[in-house]
């Protein structure tokens, strides 16, 4: 997959459209994590030092086609202007007289952040005149809003057919990145999965069953998988609507040679806050729950990320919030940056673990994006990214 790049584009006097993904936790209007407003800055640096005025478009949240004032993007304009150490104005509105008055008064080195394209109805129907109303002001497209490229949406698709549309820095990353995955990845190829549902990660499972060499499972559904191998797992956290799918990728795995390493022990409680022991994974009594997995469980998974070249991660291994049950997340995070291998880690929760582990800085790519991540690793073609594609309208 080749995207049109911003390498060669000539910006200068151009208004050119940015969609970022400034979908940022907001409380009380402070801005908690500014973590995907600073992934954009290369994109945005880039465009005003090429001479252009930008015209930014974010969604916050779910205000479902209504202006809703408590998801404005009034405080993400304002953390910009510090990290771009400019004036950012924000508009009043997304395609109303406000946004029109100050697009069209801007110069280059301008920044104008239009208000949460969610506040229209047509956003998320990908409606076709809210995306001519949003192409007509720029003079190009660019998409960086990796963490929305699963969804087909005005702003996100739509408006691409209206204008040159080019990726953004940060979206050619992910798509390398991940791409490196799906592609040809060096071997051994290993991913590790957990987190609370299986029910969450099929698809992720299945398409990886044909990429990967090994899949190391982990955290609340490899319990799913226990059951399915017969093992008793007390009151552990499963999904019996699953058991017999758990049942069916083991058999897939053994069929097209891929390990799939289940817990050998498990740390468990009788509740969160009761009193901890470690298991083996086939014995967990009865009022006990597994909330990580065990030291035994950590060494086999350790073995096998050793000898990886490639690493996919996504979802921890325990209920890593309480510090209890975050060893085995923080253990596999601390292998995984030591293999020398090329290592992606997805997920919301994934990726605060790592960051919590202090390791960010030692993972080859740590992907702004859960769903769209997730979404690219099932093999599924991503609207947002499909239009940004060589070849594509506009080429
Ligand atoms: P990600 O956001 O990285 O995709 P998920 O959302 O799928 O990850 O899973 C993260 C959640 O899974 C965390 O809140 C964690 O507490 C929970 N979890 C992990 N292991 C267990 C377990 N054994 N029992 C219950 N919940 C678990
Ligand atoms: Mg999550």
């Amino acid at each position: 997959m080749t995207l049109k790049t911003l390498d060669g584009v000539d910006v200068a006097g151009k208004r050119v459209i940015v969609r970022v993904d400034f979908n940022v936790p907001i409380e009380n209007g402070q801005i908690q994590d500014d973590t995907r407003i600073r992934a954009a800055l290369p994109t945005l640096r880039r465009l005003l030092d090429g001479g252009a005025a930008l015209v930014l478009i974010s969604h916050l949240g779910r205000p479902k086609g209504k202006v809703r004032p408590e998801f404005t993007l009034r405080p993400v304009a304002q953390r910009l202007s510090e990290l771009l150490d400019r004036p950012v104005a924000i508009a009043g509105d997304v395609i109303g007289d406000d946004a029109r008055v100050k697009v069209t008064a801007a110069k280059p080195g301008d920044v104008i952040l239009l208000e949460n394209v969610r506040f229209e109805p047509g956003e998320e129907k990908n409606d076709d005149e809210l995306a001519r109303a949003l192409a007509a002001f720029g003079d190009l497209y660019v998409n960086d809003a990796f963490g929305a490229a699963h969804r087909a949406h005005a702003s996100t698709a739509g408006i691409a057919g209206y204008l040159p549309a080019f990726a953004g820095d940060l979206m050619t990353s992910e798509v390398e990145a991940l791409g490196a995955l799906t592609g040809s990845p060096e071997r051994p190829f290993v991913a590790i999965l957990g987190g609370a549902k299986v029910s969450d990660k099929i698809g992720v499972i299945e398409n990886l069953l044909s990429l990967v060499d090994a899949i190391l499972l982990g955290g609340g559904m490899a319990n799913t998988f226990l059951l399915a191998e017969g093992k008793a797992v007390g009151d552990s956290l499963v999904e019996s609507d699953f058991v017999e799918l758990a049942s069916t990728i083991i058999r897939k795995a053994r069929e097209q040679d891929v390990d799939l390493v289940l817990p050998v022990d498990v740390v468990a409680a009788q509740g969160l806050d009761g009193q901890v022991v470690t298991v083996d994974a086939d014995t967990i009594p009865d009022g006990w729950a597994a909330y990580d997995i065990g030291p035994r469980t950590v060494d086999r998974f350790g073995e096998v990320i050793g000898n990886a070249r490639t690493i996919f991660w996504n979802g921890p291994m325990g209920v890593f919030e309480r510090s209890a049950f975050a060893n085995g997340t923080l253990a596999v995070a601390k292998a995984v940056a030591e293999s020398g291998a090329f290592t992606v880690i997805g997920g919301g929760d994934s990726v605060s673990a790592i960051e919590q582990s202090g390791l960010a800085d030692k993972i080859s790519h740590i992907s702004t994006g859960g769903g769209a991540s997730l979404e690219f690793i099932e093999g599924r073609t991503l609207p947002g990214i499909a239009v940004l594609q060589d070849g594509g309208e506009h080429s």
